[in-house]
């Protein structure tokens, strides 16, 4: 067998699927793709019994398992259809039709929503057949939803909804694309996965349970990260809180010009937050909310109200800092040094 037909069958062999599928596909009609069908193609891959029409040389120039495959001379015999020659590869349909589309297509640029299953493909397909650009692509788009920064995490909040992955905040595609983050080693975008993790956590736990649909699940060492970090994030925020009202308190508090006349700044953030449940360990995690997300700082005094914005913003920070850590998953640094 040649190299490149070797490396198609190895990788076939490494990540195969359904592949040839059972008695019944294998007698079902062959059909063309209603998308990927260019008339001026010139090579038609077969994957399951669909047929794609499409171009040699794009596909050579994106990967080089398919570059060194074309390089091949077309053994006499061999099937065509419309003049092109058939490539028959093991894959699921829908996976080879997010590839070719996304090869072509501009609208699969990060500027436009995808579903999470089209993001999981496209990482899919550029692991197996090697094509980096598709798959920075597809990671560009998962670290704007996931991002590795805190400006990162302050745009996708402040920007009205509009999100590259479209069903993104559904469990399905929060724990499908956790799973493809630990299969692919893209482990940065994980600590913010995580985070959102942290308010769906029965979800969470039935979703690591085994299951044959190995996109939905979630390996038991993210369940048991969050449920650790979850814990810390939840500890550390009644810290913080406790911290704001011990800066608060007069005489020795840190606000000495509250403008207030007796100590009510001080009661006001006591009595709100013992209505907003700040002093006990609750369910919801906060760590990274804004402070313009905190309704409590609108009934202090203006002196009172910068010194709680300032702790508040540093609490973040010190918490987004910390969240791989929280998440046992070593420092940002380690996460955004991977070679992937
Ligand atoms: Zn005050």
């Amino acid at each position: 067998m040649e190299p490149s037909q070797e490396r198609l069958e190895k990788r076939r062999r490494e990540d195969s699927g359904p592949i040839d599928g059972s008695e019944a596909e294998h007698s079902a009609p062959i059909t063309r793709s209603t998308t990927v069908w260019y008339k001026d193609g010139n090579i038609v891959i077969q994957a399951g019994r669909v047929q794609f029409r499409f171009y040699k040389g794009i596909l050579a120039r994106s990967s080089t398992p398919f570059s060194d495959l074309f390089e091949l001379p077309q053994p006499a015999g061999e099937p065509e259809v419309e003049d092109c020659p058939v490539l028959v590869i093991h894959d699921q349909p829908e996976d080879i039709e997010v590839m070719l589309q996304s090869l072509v297509d501009d609208s699969y640029d990060t500027r436009f929503p995808v579903s999470y299953k089209t993001v999981y493909s496209t990482i899919r397909m550029a692991h197996k057949y090697d094509m980096p650009t598709l798959r920075s692509k597809a990671i560009a788009r998962l670290t704007m939803e996931f991002p590795d920064t805190l400006e990162g995490w302050d745009a996708r909040a402040k920007g009205g909804g509009y999100a590259r992955i479209g069903d993104v905040e559904t469990t399905d595609a929060l724990f499908a694309l956790i799973s493809l983050a630990h299969r692919y080693e893209i482990r940065r975008i994980l600590p913010a996965a995580y985070y959102k993790c942290c308010s769906k956590m029965p979800e969470l736990l039935k979703a690591a349970e085994p299951t044959v649909d190995i996109e939905k699940c979630v390996p038991f060492s993210a369940l048991e990260s969050c449920f650790k970090g979850r814990e810390i994030l939840l500890e550390s925020h009644v810290e913080a809180n406790y911290s704001i009202l011990e800066g608060l308190a007069r005489p020795q508090g840190n606000v000495p010009d509250c403008m207030s006349r007796s100590d009510s700044c001080y009661t006001s953030w006591r009595n709100h937050g013992h209505e907003e449940g700040l002093w006990k360990s609750g369910r919801e995690v906060k760590g990274l909310d804004m402070w313009e997300q905190w309704p409590l700082v609108l009934h202090l005094c203006e002196t009172c109200r910068h010194y709680t914005e300032e702790c508040l913003t540093h609490s973040r920070e010190r918490t987004w800092e910390n969240l791989p850590q929280y998440f046992d998953l070593g420092t940002w640094d380690d996460l955004k040094n991977r070679n992937y």
